[in-house]
């Protein structure tokens, strides 16, 4: 018998994923991917809202979902 547990590690998991990410000056909701090569603006105030780190970028705004 296989737990639920045990089927998640068999899962191969995405490698990348979208955020909904607030803005911190404006409170505009927006889409950046996990992994944005390029920094991310937003697109109502112009605030960076993630910058490319090599792998991750680092998100500036508050994470406010996950889409997988
Ligand atoms: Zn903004």
């Amino acid at each position: 018998m296989v737990g639920e547990a045990d089927w998640s590690k068999l899962i191969p998991k995405p490698t990348s994923r979208f955020l909904l990410v607030s803005c911190d000056e404006c409170n505009n909701k927006q889409i950046v991917f996990e992994h944005a090569k390029t920094v991310v603006r937003c697109k109502v105030c112009n605030s960076i809202l993630a910058k490319p780190r090599g792998g991750k970028a680092q998100i500036i705004g508050k994470v406010l979902d996950v889409y997988e």
